[in-house]
């Protein structure tokens, strides 16, 4: 086959590609959320958009913890009993930058 329609074929679209997790802002919403101990879907989930919205300033919080009751196929959720909610994230989510 000729190269440049193996490339054609094989180059995958720019929309499909994910941005690396990288960045100033990127590392204060980890630092936020790893000296607090929060549960964020973005990391549950397995977003695959963590890098481009923690990049931004951007996370959301499970507030009742990372356990879901339900067991939708397409979710990477654990599924389980949830435990006790803590009091004390729930304390740190009213203002995490604090
Ligand atoms: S905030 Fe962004 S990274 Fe987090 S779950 Fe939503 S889309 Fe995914």
């Amino acid at each position: 086959m000729e190269e440049k329609a193996k490339e054609r074929l094989y180059k995958k679209p720019e929309w499909l590609k994910v941005k690396l997790p990288i960045g100033e802002e990127y590392r204060k919403v980890r630092g936020i959320v790893d000296n607090n101990k929060l549960h964020t879907i973005c990391e549950s989930g397995n977003c695959p958009n963590m890098g481009e919205c923690w990049g931004a300033g951007t996370a959301t919080f499970m507030i009742l913890g990372n356990i879901c009751t339900r067991s939708c196929k397409f979710c990477a959720v654990a599924t389980g009993k949830p435990l006790a909610v803590d009091k004390l994230n729930r304390n740190v989510l009213q203002n995490p930058l604090s």
